[in-house]
């Protein structure tokens, strides 16, 4: 391997992962460098986080995918810094030198500077953030029960989820089901009315990345749930149990999910002028970082602006892979020394599911709703998925909670935090 270009790959999500696989055999000395050790299949984090799916389910260890690639080898690390003129990132584990960098590290939350909401909230965007939620759910579920005061028991079964994109809408339709489905069965002492799940959406409707028709209809399955959908609102600021809103109003709940914003996550290092405002690499279309020649960024971290597309290709999974093929291809043309391939995105649509048979689907072929919509939404995630197993598993666990209406993985895992709620006595 020693006469081949090191290639470092930072980030094992869907982009780093698609390029690395297009790369076996290839004469390429691959570092995978990750701060987890597995692949995760963010999309069906909330599953996980509303006790429907096990974190084993949706997760698969980077050795285990690229077994059996003599060109690979993997390092769990932090990424810090990187040192273009050196050719060499700084990570929590030492400095590693490349040839050609790639950076796919995916986006982060973000706050938009508000240092309360930060602090105080809880995300999704990994397989500890889905568990954290899981705990808390079924935390203050334990906790409530010992509560006296409705009061209480009403601030600690208040969830407020805030962003109506598919993430926020995907939480709340799964709370709702819990709230349907499991509190009556598993806690027969409490009045399953005392919980309430807010979704609230600073635009004039939920999903506003679809259209208008499937925006209603997704509020319409929310509403029949009994998820409070709060438009037009926005959160000015949160304490950890006040949920300050724009229109004065005050929400209490120590269950606060923020899914309202992602930026790319950057590495510090490069030239600002290589990034859109403060959060994504400028790329080309051959994902080459501007002013860089060996560095190159995909999927969510990179901004390949267009006239189509003047905020670069949408965060999601698909163009992070296409990118990922379309970028393997181009670094092996580029050894043999052929012509390079501009990237295009091939556009398949978006769909977002709100609950069992309701989904909302936009497909290049038309636009679908209800149980279509939702099957077809299983089936793209399954195909999706990494490795056998999983998938098998998947089915197993989406047929078994279909026919039983069971979440079968409600078990606490962190140790049990008392009083979290503050204005409850102890
Ligand atoms: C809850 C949720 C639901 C979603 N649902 C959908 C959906 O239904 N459909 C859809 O198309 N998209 C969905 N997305 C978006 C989709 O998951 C992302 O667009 C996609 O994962 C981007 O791929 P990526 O390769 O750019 O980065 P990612 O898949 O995010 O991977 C980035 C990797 O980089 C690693 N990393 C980051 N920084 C560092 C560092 N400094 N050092 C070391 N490692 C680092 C991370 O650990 C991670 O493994 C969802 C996202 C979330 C969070």
């Amino acid at each position: 391997m020693k006469d081949n270009p090191t290639l470092v790959v930072i980030g094992g999500g869907f982009g780093g992962i698609e390029l690395i696989k297009k790369l076996k055999k290839k004469p390429f000395d691959i570092i995978l460098i990750d701060r987890n050790n597995h692949h995760t299949f963010q999309p069906l984090l909330y599953q996980v986080a509303s006790c429907g799916l096990a974190a084993v389910s949706i997760t698969s260890p980077f050795r285990r995918i690229f077994k059996g690639y003599k060109n690979f080898r993997f390092r769990m690390a932090d990424v810090m810094r990187i040192d273009p003129e050196a050719k060499k990132i700084i990570t929590n584990i030492g400095e590693i030198s490349y040839d050609i960098l790639v950076i796919a590290t995916g986006s982060t939350s973000n706050f938009f500077g508000n240092a309360n909401l930060e602090k105080h909230s809880l995300c999704l965007k990994s397989v500890a953030d889905a568990l954290t939620i899981r705990n808390t759910l079924l935390r203050e579920f334990e906790e409530a029960i010992t509560r006296m005061q409705i009061d209480e028991k009403k601030i600690l079964l208040n969830f407020v989820i805030i962003g109506a994109g598919s993430t926020g809408v995907e939480i709340a339709g799964s709370l709702a089901e819990f709230k349907k489905h499991i509190v009556p069965y598993d806690y027969p002492e409490l009045d399953p009315g005392l919980m309430n799940i807010h979704l609230i959406e600073a635009a004039d409707r939920v999903l506003p990345m679809m259209s208008k028709i499937s925006s209603e209809k997704a509020d319409e399955y929310l509403t029949r749930m009994g998820v409070k959908v709060w438009l037009n609102t926005r959160v000015k600021d949160y304490d950890g149990l006040n949920v300050v809103l724009t229109d004065g109003t005050i929400l209490k709940s120590v269950a606060f999910i923020w899914s309202a914003g992602v930026k790319g996550a950057v590495i510090d290092g490069l030239k600002p002028e290589s990034i859109y405002q403060k959060s994504r690499y400028i790329v080309n279309s051959l994902n080459q970082v501007e002013g860089y020649d060996n560095i190159y960024a995909l999927g969510d971290v990179a901004a390949m602006i267009s006239e189509k597309r003047p905020k670069g290709d949408p965060m999601l999974a698909l163009p992070a892979i296409q990118q990922g093929h379309n970028l393997a291809r181009n670094l092996v043309r580029l050894l043999e020394e052929k012509s390079l391939k501009p990237f295009v995105y091939n556009d398949l649509g978006i769909m977002s599911t709100v609950g069992r048979n309701k989904a909302v689907a936009e497909l290049p072929f038309g636009r679908y709703h209800g149980f279509v919509a939702w099957f077809m939404w299983m089936f793209v995630h399954l195909i999706r998925l990494i490795g056998f197993r999983n998938r098998m598993g998947i089915l197993f666990d989406w047929i078994w909670n279909y026919f039983t209406y069971e979440y079968s993985f409600r078990i606490i895992t962190q140790p049990f935090r008392k009083a979290r709620c503050r204005e409850c006595k102890d």
